[in-house]
């Protein structure tokens, strides 16, 4: 089978072959049929996040072991089990739950393996989509797509249970405007799901003309160019006083910025996306005006098995979604690099 995998960090993926492994235990081996290409593989091809101040995170310190085949968003081809793997059957078309933890630890049994501290997740720790076929480490984390196209179903996995979760944590998602900051793949999926939960509308903020544009078809009440001095203040002009909820997509000291200065007394700035930077914010007024500042990192099962009740109940989100072949894979991470991607590339065998 091929795979395109990390091999050094900073260059580009690397077609290596090898025997199709056979799966043991409760393992499920999967024939990829779709693998959507995520901003993280970005930063998990680079090796490292950007933590602001010249500071950098290693993936390898945290456990990233080389080479390691990329891909975290897949729908796959049931095609062989292993004698332990119950309730799955050859054929079946399901998506993969990248985010396994160890499976044993507290976090993991009371179920957020999200947050566990020894993580397994595919196409990050173990060997993920961008291949022919790849491992699931137990049925628990597949799930039946119905009769969604793979690659319309693939983001799900990472795009769409991250904004998912990242939506269940706004107590005011159907009383007040959210602001969404950011509408490239994440923003589009963020602004559909909020649809679908009966969200009362959403503010999108992007720097990209074009993709304020792909938002405001998509159905956003309005949309803030944030890169103007005033962005911060028109959302407070929008919100009757600043916004209940603003969930950061991008995850930049400007964005963080723009987000925290943007809320009203109680207001909850969510931070998810992982672009890189620092916010430094005077003290007393976190507490005078009982603002909450509340990371999202990906979501549970249980979160993906509502997100999949929640698609297969009122469709797909509507993300403009694009293929291209397994072997083009380096190039779409270059266009993805440059910005130029609106929407999610899936790549297909
Ligand atoms: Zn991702
Ligand atoms: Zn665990």
């Amino acid at each position: 089978m091929r795979m395109f995998q990390v091999c050094t960090c900073g260059e580009p993926l690397q077609l290596n072959e090898q025997p199709t492994p056979q799966p043991t235990g409760s393992e499920v081996l999967l024939k990829v049929l779709a693998a959507g290409v995520c901003h993280s593989d970005l930063h998990l091809a680079d090796g490292y996040f950007d933590l602001g101040g010249g500071k950098k995170m290693s993936l390898q310190d945290r456990g990233m072991k080389l080479p390691v085949t990329l891909g975290h968003e897949n729908v796959g081809e049931v095609v062989a089990v292993g004698p332990g793997a119950k309730n799955v059957k050859i054929g079946a078309i399901m998506l993969a739950d990248p985010w396994a933890g160890c499976g044993s630890c507290a976090v993991c049994l009371r179920g957020d393996e999200n947050l566990c501290r020894a993580m397994r997740s595919l196409g990050v720790f173990t060997n993920g989509g961008y291949a022919d076929y790849m491992m699931v480490a137990h049925p628990r984390y597949l799930f039946d797509i119905g009769d969604l196209p793979p690659e319309r179903a693939a983001p799900l996995a990472c795009s769409g249970i991250t904004t998912y979760s990242a939506l269940k944590k706004v107590a005011t998602l159907k009383s007040e405007p959210t602001v969404i900051i950011g509408a490239g793949g994440l923003g589009l999926m963020c602004l559909g799901l909020l649809q679908k939960m009966g969200g009362h509308g959403a503010i999108v903020v992007d720097i990209d003309p074009a993709k304020r544009d792909a938002a405001k078809l998509a159905g956003a009440a309005a949309v803030i160019d944030g890169n103007v001095p005033d962005a911060a203040q028109r959302i407070i002009d929008m919100t009757n006083g600043g916004a209940w909820a603003a969930i950061d997509l991008v995850g930049s000291s400007q964005s963080a910025r723009l987000g925290f200065d943007s809320l009203i007394k109680g207001g909850k700035y969510i931070i998810v996306g992982l672009y890189g930077g620092d916010l430094t914010v005077s003290l007393p007024p976190i507490a005078m005006r009982a603002l909450t500042i509340q990371g999202s990192y990906l979501g549970s099962l249980a979160e993906m098995a509502e997100l999949m009740a929640l698609v297969r109940r009122t469709g797909l989100p509507p993300v403009p979604v694009s293929t291209r072949p397994l072997k083009d894979v380096n190039a779409v991470m270059d266009q993805l690099r440059a910005g130029k991607v609106i929407g999610r590339v899936v790549l297909t065998p």
